[in-house]
């Protein structure tokens, strides 16, 4: 595996890999099984897979984990290598943002919910790092987490909506035994919260149950906030349940209910979701 940290020599390596279809996997780094599942998918179906490493400060607000977020260049090296990544691109801020354009990228009304109400700015440092991420790389195929779901309904949309050559792999979320879902931040839990931390799928398992009993959103979203409250120590950001990937209130007509909840701890605000077919249900 080659580790790459210029924008010219990435794509020098890149005009020697012409007309070959290439993987592409952008991550904030901190390799996990979740980061593992995404090369294995892009490996198999690729013939060059590019990974990123690249903690984004546009993507983070003022008095967010920037700084503290977890790093081991050397290990997630490693790991890449084993999982057959060719390239692991990782630019240093001053690469990426060499000079303050001025022109801005708003992720705008799907950027109004969930997520970005408490991360306001939040998916528009998203948008800004994967536009000149896709540039860069011109990847054949881009392998995004559900994890992150409404990170991938603002991508989708946005790739559709500006004619971005590239097609969107959804992975779906993977998690710990106990159902707690992979996160880089979950070392910063301490051994009690990560206890806890098992509630919050426990919680959308049973707002997904309680719709599918009673199809009301109502008394799903209340029951699950309640577990979440008695079984841990962590403070609601939200729970709530919305159309996917349109992120609409719920209707007759809605195909697909995400539950999706934030709850922050004492040094991580951690997230998840589960999305539900209604047809199927
Ligand atoms: P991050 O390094 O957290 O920015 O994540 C990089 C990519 O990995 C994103 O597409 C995430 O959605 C995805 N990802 C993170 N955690 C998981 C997980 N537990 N399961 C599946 N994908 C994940």
């Amino acid at each position: 595996m080659k580790t790459i940290q210029t924008i010219n020599e990435l794509q020098h390596f890149l005009q020697n890999n012409k007309n070959k279809s290439i993987g592409f996997v952008p991550t904030m780094g901190y390799l996990h099984e979740g980061h593992l599942t995404l090369l294995k998918k892009a490996r198999l179906e690729n013939d060059v897979v590019v990974m990123s490493i690249f903690v984004n400060p546009a993507q983070f607000g003022p008095n967010e984990d920037l700084d503290r977020y977890p790093r081991d260049i050397e290990k997630d090296t490693e790991l890449a290598t084993a999982e057959g990544v060719d390239v692991l691109f990782a630019p240093t801020a001053e690469e990426m943002y060499p000079f303050e354009s001025g022109i801005t990228i708003h992720a705008g009304t799907l950027s109004t919910k969930l997520c970005g109400e408490s991360r306001p700015g939040h998916f528009d440092g998203v948008l800004k790092v994967i536009t000149k991420l896709f540039h860069i790389v011109q990847p054949t195929r881009v392998y995004f987490g559900q994890k992150d779901a409404q990170q991938l309904a603002i991508i989708e949309t946005f790739v559709q909506a500006y004619n971005f050559p590239v097609e969107i792999i959804r992975v779906p979320t993977v998690r710990e035994i106990d159902g707690l879902a992979k996160s880089s931040r979950n070392v910063f839990l301490s051994d009690a919260e990560r206890a806890e931390a098992t509630h919050l799928y426990k919680a959308l398992s049973s707002a997904m149950e309680v719709w599918e009993q009673t199809n009301s959103v109502e008394e799903a979203i209340s029951k699950a906030r309640l577990l979440i409250e008695s079984n841990t120590s962590g403070k609601i950001d939200y729970f709530e349940a919305l159309s996917y990937p349109d992120l609409q209130p719920i209707s007759n007509h809605t195909e697909q209910i995400l539950f999706a909840t934030a709850v922050f701890f004492e040094k991580a605000r951690l997230i998840d979701n589960i999305i539900v077919n209604v047809k199927e249900v």
